[in-house]
């Protein structure tokens, strides 16, 4: 991957639905970040995406970074959902736009968002190259055998239904940082980026052969509010019997599952917290999220075959040693071990010295990973 040269600006936005989150870089630098929230809703000052990017571009202004500056490189925006279409991040143009815009029903949650995003810079910057950067691209490498369900496939062709993954930007910069660490290129990772949102993947010589979200960004891990893995039955069950509606069970599987539905509580600052205190619902909410973790890990170790880095990264993965522990423990006939003092200083390797498997803590860095792509397709032309 390129690295952003010295004097290269890079605005990033994540425009989401109802937050924009930005970060200005001059070559690999962050010079100014921050986030405007609460887009759209009830007595919120911020009425739509047009308000919020007004905000943002008065927030740069503010320290000479503006979005009208002629000094700005480009703006790199990160897309959730690029079906399978878009495999490498892209430069925007109407006929991206009209791409991205017929994936919203595949991302109804958060295509829309990005695009509302996209429209506005457009309009304020019509001269400058924007650059779609998508959560799924990374993952398209996947084999037909890791990206079918095996549901009629007529039907599922039609609908577009295979897994995606998501979180492809986080992982493909902590994959290339783990290979970074081992000073091996070719090697095989396993990263676990563990946020409020949680997906693992599997990659060997920098290309992704496994990873946990599916078709959405339900499948797979316990995340805070999201089940993760589950028996489609349960769904069927839950209509048929517990009388929900799609929208009500969207809403339970979505926003009131995970560590939320099993323990009342999403953060897992609080939990460990109420852990401490041996609290019985956090107790179980801890321990199923670790076991879930632990049978990924397990799983991902067979697809690669041979592991070289397991890498921990996200909010949970860089700053809970409990949850690196107790996830990794007892694995030492796999060569997985983590060195008690070297977890819980958090940075870098924390396996001891000698075992085949380096485990690291990797501090995740999208918004970087996004400028070094928005900048590696730019003509050359339009770089100063
Ligand atoms: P992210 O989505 O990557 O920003 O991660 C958010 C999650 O990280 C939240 O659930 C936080 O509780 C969790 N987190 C942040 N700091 C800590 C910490 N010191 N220990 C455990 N979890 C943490």
């Amino acid at each position: 991957m390129t690295v952003a040269g010295k004097t290269e600006r890079v605005l990033v936005l994540n425009s989401g639905s109802s937050s924009v989150k930005y970060a200005l870089f001059i070559g690999e630098e962050r010079l100014a970040s921050g986030i405007v929230e609460r887009i759209g809703e009830p007595g919120s000052p911020v009425a739509d995406h047009e308000a919020a990017l007004d905000i943002v571009a008065g927030e740069l202004a503010d320290r000479n970074l503006g979005i009208d500056s002629p000094e700005l490189t480009a703006i790199g925006h990160r897309v959730v959902h690029g079906g399978t279409d878009f495999t490498e991040p892209t430069l925007i143009t109407d006929e991206v736009t009209a791409k991205i815009e017929e994936l919203v029903p595949l991302a109804p949650l958060h295509n829309p968002g990005n695009l509302a995003g996209i429209e506005v810079t457009r309009r304020l910057r019509p001269d400058l190259p924007q650059v779609a950067v998508f959560d799924t691209a990374f993952h398209s490498t996947i084999s037909p055998a890791a990206a079918t369900y095996a549901i009629d496939r007529k039907l599922a062709e039609r609908l577009r239904i295979r897994r995606y993954g998501f979180h492809g930007t986080s992982h493909a910069y902590v994959s290339r940082e783990a290979a970074a660490l081992v000073g091996r290129p070719g090697c095989n990772v396993i990263v676990l980026h563990l946020g409020n949102g949680a997906s693992a993947s599997a990659v060997s010589g920098g290309r992704c052969l496994e990873t946990s979200m599916g078709m959405t960004p339900l499948e797979g891990l316990v995340m805070g509010t999201r089940s993760g893995d589950l028996d489609p039955g349960v769904l069927l069950y839950l209509a048929r019997t517990g009388g929900m509606s799609f929208d009500e069970i969207d809403t339970l599987v979505n926003r009131e599952s995970g560590m939320r539905g099993l323990c009342g509580e999403n953060d897992m600052r609080t939990v460990q917290e109420r852990l401490a205190a041996k609290d019985p619902d956090a107790e179980l909410a801890f321990s199923v999220y670790c076991h879930r973790l632990r049978k990924y890990v397990g799983a991902y170790y067979a697809v690669l075959g041979v592991v070289d880095v397991i890498a921990f990264t996200g909010g949970v993965g860089e700053n809970s040693p409990l949850v690196r522990q107790t996830t990794l423990d007892g694995l030492e006939a796999l060569g997985i071990a983590v060195d008690p003092e070297r977890n819980r200083r958090g940075k870098g390797v924390i396996s001891p010295d000698g075992t085949a498997v380096k485990v690291a803590v990797i501090p995740t860095n999208e918004e970087l990973e996004i400028t070094r792509q928005t900048l590696a397709i730019l003509p050359r032309t339009k770089r100063p």
